[in-house]
C-alpha cells in the first residue's frame, strides 16, 4: 500500500456536492472578477480570524507584499524575518525593495526566537513578520511586547497557521496586516492560487485592495500605480465551502498529530514537535527530526510511504539571496533544522492504520539501525 505525503480525495470527496454548485452559482452568473463571492468569502474569513477586515488576493506572497506595501515599507528599511520559513516570506520584503534581515528560530518550536529580536534591530527596522511555521503559533505576547517598544509593525505569515491561537487570540489577528496563503495544500486551500490580508484597520485595508486593484477603487481612476493581485470569484467561491469545513479538518489534524506523537515516542533518536505553553498547534505539517534524517527519508520512500523537507535549503543559502552575503554558520539553527527535518503525511482523512503504517516504518528503520 503506498500512502502520499498529501492526498485531497477524502477531503475533495466528502465536499464535492457543495464544490459543484459552487462552481455552478460563478458560471451561471457570468461574473468572475470583484463580485459578490469574493465580498461573502472576505466578509466570512474576517469573521473566522476575528479581524474586521480580510481582502482576498492572488496568492500569499503577493498578500505579503501587498501588506508590506500598504505600511509604506520601502528601500532603506529593514524588515527582520525567520531564518527557518518558506521563501516566499522573504520575497515580499524584497518586493517592496527593503532588506530581510534573518533572526534564528527557537531550536523547540522552530519559530522566531523573541530572544533573539531585539540583537537584530537597528535604526532602520521597520517590521516584523512573524511566520506561524508549520501551524504552530508563534509567543505573539513577547513579540508584540517587543514592536510596541521599539515602534515596529508586525506582520504576520499566517500561510500556515489559519486558526491556530496564542494565549486564545488568533494568528493573523495580532499585526497591523497579516498574510494568509490559500494556497492547495495549506490548511484551507483553494483549486488554484490564492491568498488574503487581514487587518482591523480600514485605511490598510482599503491601501490594499486599491494597491492589488491597478491602483484604482473606482474604475479607470487611478490613485496609485498598483498591481493586479486580485482573488477571482471562483476561487472564493470554493473557499467559501471549504472555509465551513475547517475547524472539523483542523481537529482532523490534531488528532493525527496525536497518534504519531504516541506511536513515535522514545523511537530512534527522533525529535517530535513541541507545542509552546499558550500556543495551539493546526499541524499544517507534522515534522520530526533525525540525524539520520535522508535515511529515514530514503526508508520510507523504499516502502511507498511520502514525506517531504520543508525546507531544505534555507533562505540565506539559496542562490536568490547572494547578494545578502551570507554564508554557511551564520544562522545555525536553521542550518540544522534544513539538516534533519523531515514532514510526515498529515491530511484530512489519513486513517489511523496509515499513521500505525507509518509509525512502523519508522519504528523498524531504528531498531535495524541501532
Ligand atoms: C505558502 C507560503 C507562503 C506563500 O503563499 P503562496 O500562496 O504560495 O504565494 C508564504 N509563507 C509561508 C510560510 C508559506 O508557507
Amino acid at each position: 500500500m503506498s500512502i502520499p505525503f498529501l492526498d485531497f480525495t477524502p477531503m475533495h470527496r466528502a465536499i464535492q456536492t457543495e464544490m459543484q454548485k459552487a462552481f455552478q452559482e460563478v458560471y451561471d452568473s457570468n461574473w468572475f472578477i470583484q463580485g459578490g463571492k469574493l465580498e461573502e468569502f472576505e466578509s466570512q474569513y474576517a469573521r473566522f480570524n476575528q479581524t474586521k477586515y480580510c481582502v482576498g488576493t492572488s496568492n500569499g506572497l503577493d498578500a505579503l507584499h501587498l501588506a508590506l506595501k500598504a505600511l509604506n515599507i520601502g528601500k532603506g528599511d529593514e524588515v527582520l524575518v525567520p531564518s527557518n520559513t518558506y521563501i516566499a516570506t522573504v520575497l515580499a520584503v524584497s518586493y517592496v525593495g527593503a532588506t530581510p534581515v534573518f533572526i534564528e528560530p527557537d531550536l523547540n518550536t522552530y519559530n522566531i526566537n523573541p530572544s533573539a529580536i531585539e540583537a537584530a534591530i537597528s535604526s532602520r527596522t521597520r517590521a516584523i513578520i512573524p511566520v506561524h511555521l508549520y501551524g504552530q503559533a508563534c509567543e505573539m505576547t513577547k513579540i508584540n511586547e517587543l514592536a510596541q517598544k521599539h515602534e515596529l509593525f508586525i506582520v504576520e505569515d499566517n500561510a500556515q497557521a489559519q486558526g491556530a491561537s496564542y494565549n486564545n487570540r488568533l494568528t493573523g489577528s495580532w499585526g497591523q496586516v497579516n498574510g494568509t496563503s490559500f494556497y492547495p495544500g495549506k490548511n484551507l486551500g483553494a483549486l488554484g492560487d490564492a491568498g488574503a490580508i487581514t487587518t482591523n484597520d480600514s485605511d490598510i485595508a482599503r491601501s490594499v485592495r486599491i494597491l492589488g486593484n491597478y491602483g484604482s477603487s473606482k474604475k479607470y481612476h487611478n490613485e496609485v500605480q498598483g498591481f493586479n493581485k486580485r482573488l477571482d470569484e471562483i476561487q472564493a467561491a470554493f473557499l467559501s465551502v471549504k472555509l465551513r469545513h475547517l475547524p472539523t479538518w483542523i481537529e482532523q489534524r490534531q488528532q493525527i498529530a496525536r497518534w504519531y506523537l504516541e506511536a513515535l515516542n522514545g523511537v530512534g533518536d527522533l525529535i517530535l514537535p513541541f507545542t509552546a505553553q499558550g500556543s495551539t498547534h493546526t499541524f499544517h505539517l507534522f515534522v520530526i527530526r533525525s540525524r539520520h534524517r535522508n535515511e529515514l527519508q530514503e526508508h520510507l520512500s523504499k516502502h511507498q510511504i511520502g514525506t517531504l523537507i520543508h525546507y531544505p535549503i534555507p533562505p540565506h543559502l539559496q542562490k536568490a539571496y547572494v547578494e545578502l552575503g551570507h554564508s554557511k554558520g551564520d544562522f545555525t539553527i536553521a542550518e540544522e533544522l534544513a539538516e534533519t527535518s523531515l514532514s510526515l503525511p498529515i491530511w484530512p482523512g489519513l486513517t489511523r492504520d496509515c499513521v500505525a503504517i507509518i509509525s512502523d516504518t519508522i519504528s523498524d528503520f531504528f531498531s535495524k539501525k541501532l
